[in-house]
């Protein structure tokens, strides 16, 4: 008999406890996870060249200045920030320890130091933020970039696996036309990264559409919870 309510007792716990415990694991989808943010470029380039990946005679500007707005003549890394400081808040939320490699225009910080600044915090993933310009103006669509090549074997395969979640995700909630996965030797912030790392080119400012939305407070909300969303499904797969 004691036995009996000894179970009784324990089934009525499990059955109290169960749901709550299960919706915080729900909740926070990426607790224990440290996700890096990297949005692309600072307020001026970096034209000091820098070695592409570890020991390679092939040198590139340490920070490129990126794309414009045809319309807004917004500069690229004010969206890219925008982007990523909405998206490391839902991050946060979903229970994720968040590294940036900038949290303002005005810093210099290297595309090698940047990827080198992630391997230190140990992160699980890191997601380079950035859009895409063109000289056509009518070209138009998402991409994401991931690793490939000499410096990338040990984390080619993680990272495309989170890029092509990630991506998927994008192009579900934004409806942009899907441009793929694009295999890059030569990123500097790729070659220089020893944890899985991806990099989304969320649009072409170049094109008058995708300028406007990408000003748009409500479009950057969709692609923040967009990649959001994409990050914890490569952490569901
Ligand atoms: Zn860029």
């Amino acid at each position: 008999m004691k036995r009996i309510a000894f179970i009784l007792t324990a089934l009525l716990l499990t059955a109290a406890l169960a749901p709550g415990a299960f919706a915080a694991a729900e909740s926070k989808p990426l607790a224990g996870k440290i996700i890096g943010l990297d949005p692309g470029h600072q307020i001026k380039a970096n034209r000091t060249k820098e070695p592409i990946g570890p020991g390679s005679k092939t040198l590139k500007n340490s920070v490129s200045s990126g794309t414009r707005g045809v319309i807004s003549r917004t500069w690229e890394h004010e969206i890219n920030l925008a982007v990523a400081l909405k998206l490391r808040k839902l991050l946060e939320d979903a229970g994720a320890a968040v590294v940036m490699t900038r949290e303002t225009a005005d810093v210099d910080v290297p595309n090698s130091e940047r990827a080198k600044l992630m391997n230190e915090a140990g992160a699980d993933l890191v997601l380079r933020i950035h859009c895409n310009g063109n000289s056509k103006e009518r070209v138009h669509g998402t991409s994401m970039l991931v690793p490939s090549g000499k410096y990338c074997g040990a984390i080619e395969e993680e990272s495309a696996k989170a890029g092509k979640a990630i991506l998927a995700a994008f192009i579900a909630a934004t409806g942009s036309k899907d441009e793929g996965l694009r295999k890059r030797s030569d990123q500097t912030g790729f070659n220089w990264s020893t944890v899985p790392v991806c990099n989304i080119e969320m649009g072409y400012m170049t094109n008058e559409a995708t300028d406007k939305l990408l000003n748009t407070e409500e479009y950057q909300d969709i692609c923040a919870r967009a990649l959001c969303e994409g990050i914890a499904e490569y952490f569901r797969l």
